[in-house]
C-alpha cells in the first residue's frame, strides 16, 4: 500500500513507463491499481508551468461532421469518414484567436475517462504517481 490517507480506496500499485517522444511536456505514462482489484491505464505525468502534474486518462471530445454526421475529434481538419473539409464549419474556429476562448476550448477538447471526484483522493493519486515517478528516475541514475 503506497498511500494510506484515503479510507475509501487504496492505491496498491503504480507502474511508470518512461516515454521518449516529441512532446517534451509528456514525461511518462503510469498504470495505477486500486484495492488490488481495479486497474487504470494511460495516466500521464506532464511537465507543466508549475512543475509536474498527473493527468487522468482522457479522450478527445467529438462533434458530428456537418456532411455525413460521423463523429470526428474536435478541431479535426478533415472528416475521416467522408473527407469533408471541416476548417470552416468547426464551432471552435471562429474564435480561435481569442486567448480566453482558446483556453476554455482546450479544456473542453478532452474528456476524462476515469477520474477522482474528491480533492483528497485526487491528491492521493497525484502523490502516489509522482512518488513512483521520482523513484523510477532515481533507480535509473544508479545503473
Ligand atoms: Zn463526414
Amino acid at each position: 500500500v503506497l498511500i494510506d490517507r484515503c479510507s475509501v480506496m487504496k492505491i496498491t500499485d503504480v507502474r511508470i513507463f518512461r516515454k521518449e517522444s516529441d512532446d517534451r511536456k509528456l514525461r511518462a505514462f503510469a498504470i495505477m491499481t486500486l484495492d488490488d482489484a481495479f486497474v487504470v491505464r494511460d495516466i500521464k505525468i506532464i511537465e507543466g508551468a508549475k512543475g509536474l502534474f498527473v493527468a487522468m486518462p482522457s479522450r478527445r471530445a467529438k462533434e458530428p461532421c456537418p456532411q455525413c454526421h460521423h463523429r470526428v475529434a474536435i478541431r479535426s481538419h478533415y472528416c475521416n469518414q467522408c473527407g469533408a473539409n471541416l476548417e470552416a464549419s468547426s464551432k471552435l474556429k471562429p474564435h480561435r484567436h481569442d486567448p480566453a476562448f482558446l483556453k476554455g476550448a482546450r479544456q473542453n477538447e478532452h474528456r476524462d475517462i476515469a477520474h477522482p471526484i474528491t480533492v483528497a483522493f485526487r491528491d492521493a493519486i497525484q502523490k502516489a504517481v509522482l512518488d513512483a515517478y521520482e523513484k523510477c528516475l532515481a533507480d535509473e541514475v544508479k545503473f
